[in-house]
């Protein structure tokens, strides 16, 4: 009953007001008049009839409208054709086209005009008309037609402004909450790329200091690593020296390798961009973690596929992504497992990619955990053992070949990372390269040069222009932001808002 009063709250307008008070108004004058006009006994109990079963009805109307008050027009049409045929029996019991009662009609019209717009408010008008008519009784000697014409006009000329206004509110009202609507939408999005750039900007003056710090250990590490190996070769193999020194062997190989990835996450790297097959490379990563595989019972198992295209791609930062892949595999797998290394090509929005998949039997990553895989130093491991950056330096390196990285994981089960490598198939290469024209899909941005894009015929380059910067559902990067408003986008509306590509 709460919430029925709540929504009736949330949702009465003027109009409904205007009717309520149209019928309080019309059942207190009924009774006065009633009461205080000298009348005919006769008359008067016809009179009291008509009251009575105008009180029904607004009973009946207002039980409706309290319960289906979400239903309010189609009631208000409803009750359009009781109140019509109240005032029939008003003017018609109290004296015809002499009574005064004809005024009704313009009430009634002027509200729906109001509340339905002009097209409704002419054909309620027009009712009105031929009902007033049939009210007088036809006694057209009781009026001159001058007055007639007059009344009925009035009832027209009432309709026709109000209808027009109240539809210029009704459109100028959803215009502003259409407008609200997308200022919500866009005060969101700019929190979002506020709160981003936040992020970002503290993760780059983080990984600024990193690297420097990285940079001044790195020296005097080898230097210790150096007088290590050389005091190693010194001593006597058995003794509690030589113990010490391959100790500080091995741990400074560790730090090294951990200044190796912060040097790697943080500094700018010079891509030698190549064809390559893929394949080649999974292989050769392969044979670093044999004996390390062997040593763990981890199964191997490879399903590379034999029609792969070459892609363009740097061969050490792609051994370096999948060294870090397979190294979390193994973590995940301490007591054994199989890591499965399988490539195949595959085809989105139109984008052909070359896939690497690295898939694990190992112990998964919990849901909550997955969003956050790839920020920056986040590790689940012990302090020594994981820096965090191995999955955010895969990550950078992917969206450096245009690439994507996708992860799937079921706790207890395994894990699987997708690495997607876009390519252009022979056939295809006199198409325009997206990548290189970095305006596509703006020709039909306000205030653009008229210029037709020359990828604009094939959705599929256009794709893959934004094909870098389409992931998570959304437009997002380089292209994106370069055309300012998103929406403004051919793409954008085809494959965000239309979802037909
Ligand atoms: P690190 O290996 O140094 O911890 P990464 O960025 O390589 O840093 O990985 C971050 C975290 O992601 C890991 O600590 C681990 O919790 C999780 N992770 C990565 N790969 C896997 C995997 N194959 N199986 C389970 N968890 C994984
Ligand atoms: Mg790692």
């Amino acid at each position: 009953m709460r919430e029925k009063w709540k929504h009736i709250k949330a949702e009465f307008e003027l109009a409904d007001a205007g009717f309520l008070i149209l019928r309080i108004v019309a059942l207190i004058g009924g009774y006065g008049w009633l009461a205080f006009a000298d009348i005919e006994p006769d008359v008067a109990r016809r009179f009291h009839y008509i009251l009575i079963y105008f009180i029904l009805y607004c009973v009946l109307l207002y039980t409706l409208l309290f319960w289906l008050f979400h239903k309010k027009q189609v009631i208000y049409v409803f009750s359009l054709f009781l109140d019509i045929s109240f005032l029939y029996l008003l003017i018609k019991n109290t004296g015809g086209f002499n009574s005064s009662y004809f005024v009704g009609f313009y009430l009634l019209t002027v509200l729906h005009s109001f509340y339905y717009g002009y097209i409704f408010g002419l054909f309620v008008a027009t009712l009105c008309s031929v009902v007033y008519v049939i009210s007088g009784n036809f006694e057209f000697e009781l009026i001159h037609w001058t007055e007639l014409s007059l009344r009925i006009a009035f009832l027209f000329l009432l309709s026709l402004p109000v209808g027009i206004l109240s539809d210029r509110l009704r459109y100028d009202k959803e215009k502003i909450e259409s407008l609200n609507k997308e200022l919500l939408h866009s005060m969101e999005e700019l929190k979002r790329l506020q709160s981003k750039l936040i992020k970002a900007e503290k993760l780059s003056a983080l990984g600024k200091m990193t690297a420097d710090v990285a940079h001044e250990i790195r020296n005097p590490l080898s230097v210790i690593g150096g007088f290590a190996k050389r005091l190693k070769k010194r001593l006597q193999p058995g003794t509690k020296e030589m113990e010490y020194a391959e100790i500080i062997v091995q741990e400074v190989m560790r730090l090294e390798k951990i200044l190796r990835d912060v040097l790697s996450f943080s500094r700018e790297a010079r891509y030698h961009l190549r064809h390559y097959n893929i394949n080649d490379l999974v292989l050769e990563s392969l044979r670093y973690f044999q004996d390390i595989l062997a040593e763990r019972s981890i199964k191997v198992e490879t399903e590379l596929s034999d029609k792969l295209p070459e892609v363009l791609i740097d061969r050490d930062q792609l051994i370096q992504v999948f060294n870090n892949l397979i190294s979390n595999a193994i973590d995940a797998m301490p007591e054994g497992g199989t890591i499965t290394l399988s490539t195949r090509v595959d085809t989105e929005h139109n984008v052909n990619f070359v896939v690497v998949d690295v898939v694990d039997t190992g112990h998964g990553i919990p849901e909550d955990k997955i969003d956050r895989l790839f920020e920056p130093f986040f590790t689940t491991k012990e302090i020594g053992h994981g820096t965090g950056l191995g999955l955010s330096i895969c990550k950078k390196i992917m969206e450096e070949h245009r690439g994507r990285i996708k992860v799937c994981s079921i706790v207890e089960k395994g894990t699987s990372f997708s690495l997607y490598f876009p390519y252009m198939p022979p056939e295809e290469s006199f198409k325009t390269q997206c990548w290189e024209y970095m305006k596509c899909g703006v020709e039909k941005a306000e205030g653009a040069i008229e210029r037709r894009c020359p990828a604009y015929p094939n959705y599929g380059r256009i794709c893959w222009v934004i094909a870098g910067t389409y992931c998570e559902g959304r437009v997002q990067g380089a292209i994106a932001q370069k055309i300012g408003d998103c929406k403004k986008c051919e793409f954008y509306n085809r494959v965000v808002i239309k979802k037909d590509l």
